[in-house]
């Protein structure tokens, strides 16, 4: 296998491997680690070159740090992603180079799943390396993040409530639910479990009709979720979907919802709160699945318990940061980006006050 560097500006170590034996094309991008080793998922797809895989591992890992620091893990930013179809090009040799890749860190960088990576094919990457997290419960790991990112969401969404109306209540509140997957799906168990009316969107038509039939729910085609008439809109699928052709179809007062990425770029959240809707920045209202997996990194191994109460903090955490949105009269995005900047000054003071100084 053939491991290059790759400078980059801002990041503290991002690599290049190539194996002809196996296939493997990745990248593993470490960010930042003054609050801790890297961890952040491991990702397959088909990208149409290198410097598209490049772009993508770096805007990720650069999220890891800021979504950590945040949410107080304990750990610093990093992703990886390999170059290929997760349908055909994942094979056995293919992982277990992977692993081998990330061993090569030893340690700086911790794997996850993430989109085209399984709990299954993760464990195939452990027979390389032990840094991995997220592996199956009765591996003593902490399991699919999945669940406790859409509880993180739900808590988030009564954050926005509390904020925008000074009540949680959910009842009779309409939500335009974007994206029916791991996340979408239990998001809406929660919000119905509250009372609330939902309208559900996806791309996949089978999906759609097994949710309608399944919770009794409302649906729209994928498009027309933007115009709906709602109290909330939760983008639970892709990126970048709050843009300039969006905003001006939004008909709700908060967008709050589990996908990264949502803003296609900052100035849409200044948009967003110039037109009085109220924005939970993504990586702090989806960072319930990499608090449960950061537990598992603790003394005494994963506990649930104290996973729960972690992510409960996400509800303090957005009010703290919608508090600063209006002080400052500046985007809940760029407020959260602060609070990010701010905790990793903070832990970069503090490891230089524990450095010995040379003589
Ligand atoms: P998933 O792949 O299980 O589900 C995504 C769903 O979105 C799929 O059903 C897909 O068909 C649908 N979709 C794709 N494009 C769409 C479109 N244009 N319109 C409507 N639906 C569309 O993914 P997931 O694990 O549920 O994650 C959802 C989002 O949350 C992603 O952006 C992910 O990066 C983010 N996220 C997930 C986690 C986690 O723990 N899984 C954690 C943090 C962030």
């Amino acid at each position: 296998m053939q491991i290059e560097q790759v400078r980059v500006d801002g990041y503290e170590k991002v690599v290049q491997a190539t194996d002809d034996e196996s296939g493997l094309r990745a990248f593993i991008a470490i960010h930042d680690t003054t609050l801790g080793p890297a961890l952040g998922g491991m990702r397959m797809w088909p990208y149409d070159s290198e410097q598209e895989a490049l772009g993508d591992v770096l805007r990720l890992s650069q999220g890891m740090t800021y979504k950590s620091a945040i949410a107080r893990t304990g750990l610093g930013g990093g992703k990886s992603v390999i170059i290929g179809d997760p349908h055909s090009d994942k094979t056995e040799p293919l992982l277990r180079a992977m692993g081998r890749f990330v061993e090569t860190l030893g340690g700086l960088y911790i794997t996850a799943e993430d989109v085209g990576i399984s709990e299954h094919d993760l464990a195939i990457v452990r027979q390389e390396t032990q840094w991995v997290t997220g592996l199956h419960r009765e591996q003593g790991s902490s399991g699919n993040p999945s669940p406790y990112t859409a509880y993180g969401v739900f808590l988030g969404i009564q954050a926005c409530m509390q904020d925008a109306e000074g009540h949680e209540d959910l009842k009779g509140r309409r939500v335009a639910l974007q994206g029916l997957g791991h996340v979408g799906t239990r998001l809406l168990e929660y919000l119905q479990e509250a009372g609330a009316e939902v309208i559900v969107a996806d791309i996949g038509t089978q999906r759609v009709e097994d949710v309608v039939s399944q919770y009794g729910v409302e649906s729209v085609a994928p498009d027309a979720i933007y115009d709906v008439d709602c109290d909330i809109f939760a983008p639970c699928a892709l990126g970048a979907v709050i843009n300039d052709e969006t905003i001006p179809r939004l008909k709700c007062r908060i967008v709050a919802g589990a996908a990264n990425n949502q803003l296609l770029a900052p100035e849409h959240g200044d948009r967003l709160l110039q037109g009085g809707v109220l924005y939970a920045p993504d990586y702090v209202i989806n960072a319930g699945g990499i608090i449960n997996v950061s537990v598992e990194l603790l003394e005494g191994g994963y506990r649930e318990e104290v996973a729960l109460k972690r992510i409960r903090n996400i509800h303090a955490a957005l009010l703290e940061i919608f508090k600063m949105s209006r002080e400052q009269k500046i985007s809940t995005d760029r407020a959260a980006l602060q609070v990010a900047l701010q905790r990793l000054a903070e832990g970069r003071q503090a490891a230089r006050q524990s450095t010995p100084v040379q003589p």
